[in-house]
């Protein structure tokens, strides 16, 4: 058994930050994660990191901005975290060495992005995530915090009470990847969950392979509340051969979006008189397929996003990297040729349920980052405010777990509080566990509890390894996707989210009569790829039943058959729980009072 005071569970820029904050806390922390920290998806960010840092922006405007844009959702304490510690934690990775894009007189550049009431979002070129990964994990060597890396997280131990939020978490289970080593971590102080994104969830995404949900999963089947999962957000320009995103800095720096016909699509057809290209992601999105829809796309697939008349000295100096990427993975020469672009899954608003201190309902453990939901971007987070999460709620998670005194959190965890509400919806289908095995173990010490789960997770990698036929991951991963692109997309309708959640039933089924071909116990992508399938199929079923109960059109989840916002039922969070392998949904207010004033919600107009 591994043992440190606080064991991160993923190396990219929340996990990093995190265990940089719990490192300056005092504690002993070291970092687990399937990939080694700088091949993280937090390098493929490309746009930048919202601060309120000039004279005529300030952290009001910033968290009025976050919660306006996520529509409502967004619980104001979360937002105001946000925005009050972003400026110094951004200067604090100036001081560490980030290299960001800086004017002339020597002020880091900041630029506008969509959303946003005032050009905030400073940057490092168009490769912000890559050097603010680097940056961060220069710090985690410096200070020597260990890191696992390659060794692949499967399951989390925590005790087995009845009630989760009488539940602990003393650590988890990995398995070496370059060795098949299956290891138990025992985590003194605590568990941060740092894995990120969901993109695996659907077919065409602007994320890593590697970005399978698995920290939603695990803390899920361990007993915490998962929150608003519904809200996924698609991103407008993503290139169409494989997903590959296109900076929103380069409609930032004044990209122009065409239809077919040559018409600036934005203003023509009145998506977004005010704004343009520069509205909200959900919005342009919407707006590219309903022009694609109606036979105004390119080739029936694409819109054209055009930066020639920038100028060569510009695009180069602010965004060369896209002319890169449009070069190698579409042929097209950014300079000479309007780049093709289709909305594409990017991000998930949603996650597990966290205070602002990164603490879920079960003692000692944490989740940060994107795979978390402290809810500061509800329905329809803002370019530029993925990255601040990172190092604002990391570090506190970190310095939290190590001992350090973070002040007080305003947002309750777990189901009890006021308002809770139970959902009636009846689904197509029983959702949830298609066996019986159980995610949390008994065990009279913390020592014990670890020693239950690597026996428990060395029994299931064991049958994974001994079946000699079955059905293959990939059958069931790519039936996942293909009904989620197809059903739980840009539009959903009710129809459609049934089917998906029936088909995601017959691939939890078919789940059980999976086998692994490769008996390799070392470097065997095949067996990790088989058991992040079944982190995908739970986390697709999450989305498919918040959008099922979700009868409103609110940032990012637009339904077909509900066309309005609706205040006066939806200023709620939805939480599904998994219930012993039982899934239920369930209701939680949203926080809309702030610091100094209530965020009144008003009709969104761009
Ligand atoms: C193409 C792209 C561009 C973006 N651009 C911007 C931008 O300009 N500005 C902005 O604010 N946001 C941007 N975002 C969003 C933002 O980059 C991400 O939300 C953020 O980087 C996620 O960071 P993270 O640390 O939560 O996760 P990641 O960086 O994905 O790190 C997850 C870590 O967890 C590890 N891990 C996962 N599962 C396991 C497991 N089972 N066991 C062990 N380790 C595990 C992985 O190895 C990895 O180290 C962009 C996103 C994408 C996809």
């Amino acid at each position: 058994m591994y043992e440190h005071d606080v064991i991160v569970v993923g190396g990219g820029g929340a996990g990093l930050r995190a265990a940089i904050g719990a490192h300056e806390a005092g504690a002993d922390v070291a970092i687990v994660t399937k990939l080694h920290p700088v091949r993280s998806h937090t390098g493929a960010a490309e746009g930048g990191i919202n601060a309120a840092l000039r004279d005529g922006d300030d952290w009001e405007l910033h968290a009025y901005d976050t919660v306006k844009g996520g529509d409502y959702l967004t619980d104001a304490p979360a937002a105001e975290t946000l925005a009050q510690d972003a400026p110094e934690n951004v200067v604090q990775l100036e001081n560490w060495g980030m290299p960001f894009s800086r004017e002339d007189d020597g002020r880091m550049s900041q630029r506008p992005f969509g959303g946003l009431s005032f050009p905030r979002t400073t940057y490092a070129g168009a490769e912000t995530g890559h050097h603010l990964l680097h940056t961060l994990y220069e710090q985690v060597v410096k200070r020597g915090i260990t890191v696992y890396d390659e060794w692949y997280v499967t399951r989390l131990a925590v005790t087995d009470e009845d009630d989760p939020e009488d539940r602990s978490c003393h650590g988890c289970v990995a398995w070496d990847v370059q060795t098949g080593e299956i290891a138990g971590f025992r985590g003194r102080d605590g568990v941060i969950l740092a894995t990120g994104g969901d993109g695996q969830v659907f077919d065409h995404t602007t994320n890593a392979v590697a970005n399978t949900a698995d920290g939603v999963a695990m803390a899920y089947r361990a007993g915490v509340p998962i929150e608003d999962m519904e809200f996924v957000q698609f991103h407008p320009t993503t290139l169409p051969s494989t997903g590959v995103l296109i900076s929103e800095g380069t409609r930032g720096e004044g990209g122009i979006l065409y239809n077919s016909e040559g018409e600036r699509l934005m203003f023509e057809y009145g998506y977004a008189t005010n704004d343009g290209e520069l509205a909200s992601r959900d919005v342009v999105s919407r707006a590219e397929l309903t022009e694609i829809n109606s036979g105004r796309g390119v080739d029936d697939e694409y819109v054209h996003l055009d930066m020639r008349h920038l100028g060569e000295e510009r695009i180069m100096d602010r965004l060369e990297n896209i002319l890169h990427l449009a070069e190698d993975f579409e042929g097209v020469d950014g300079l000479e040729d309007p780049m093709p672009v289709k909305p594409g899954h990017h991000y998930e608003m949603g996650g597990i349920e966290t205070n602002e201190n990164g603490e879920t309902c079960i003692d000692g453990l944490y989740a940060i980052g994107e795979a978390a939901c402290v809810s500061v971007h509800g329905s329809n987070r803002l370019g530029g405010n993925a990255l601040p999460e990172l190092i604002v709620f990391g570090g506190r998670a970190g310095r939290h777990a190590a001992g350090a005194d973070v002040g007080e959190p305003e947002i309750p965890v777990g189901k009890s509080g006021d308002g809770i509400e139970e959902s009636d919806v009846q689904y197509p289908v029983d959702p949830g566990s298609a066996d019986e095995t159980s995610a949390v173990v008994s065990g009279d010490t913390p020592d014990d509890v670890i020693d239950a789960a690597v026996e428990a997770e060395t029994e299931r990698i064991d049958g994974l390894l001994e079946k000699e036929d079955g059905v293959n991951h990939a059958e069931v991963r790519s039936k996942i996707q293909k009904t989620m692109t197809d059903n739980v997309n840009v539009f959903r309708e009710e129809d459609g989210i049934r089917e998906a959640l029936e088909v995601i039933r017959e691939a939890r089924e078919e789940y059980q009569d999976v086998y692994v071909a490769d008996k390799s116990r070392t470097f065997n992508t095949d067996l990790q790829h088989t058991i992040e399938t079944r982190n995908v199929i739970d986390t697709a079923e999450i989305i498919a039943m918040g959008a099922l109960a979700r009868e409103e059109f609110r940032g990012a989840h637009w339904r077909k058959e509900f066309q309005e916002r609706r205040d006066d039922e939806w200023l709620k969070h939805t939480c599904v729980s998994w219930n012993d392998g039982n899934p239920e949904l369930w209701y939680r207010p949203v926080l809309l009072d702030g610091e100094n004033k209530t965020y009144e919600p008003k009709e969104r107009s761009y």
